[in-house]
């Protein structure tokens, strides 16, 4: 039997709701989880996503060639060869 008096909550990363406490996996661990009612799943947070990682370059100074991303290359470029591209 659903219990009726189950709150639900709206993830604040994601922003989804009808979403529950994971009572059980607290009395498990100790810690708390959100439940997807809908999925019978554990809820991820699928909205949100690392972002991506940044394109790296080699410094085009030989032997430099040190590897960065590209809009700290500018930076570099500028303290550690003196403007010179
Ligand atoms: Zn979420
Ligand atoms: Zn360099």
């Amino acid at each position: 039997m659903i219990s009726l008096n189950v709150k639900m909550v709206k993830c604040k990363r994601c922003g989804i709701e009808d979403l529950v406490w994971d009572m059980e996996y607290n009395t498990n661990t100790g810690n708390w989880r959100l439940w997807n009612p809908s999925t019978e799943m554990p809820h991820k947070c699928e909205a949100v996503k690392p972002p991506k990682p940044e394109k790296v370059v080699p410094c085009p100074h030989y032997p430099c060639e040190k590897r960065m991303p590209k809009t700290k290359l500018q930076e570099h470029i500028k303290t550690e060869h003196l403007g010179f591209y």
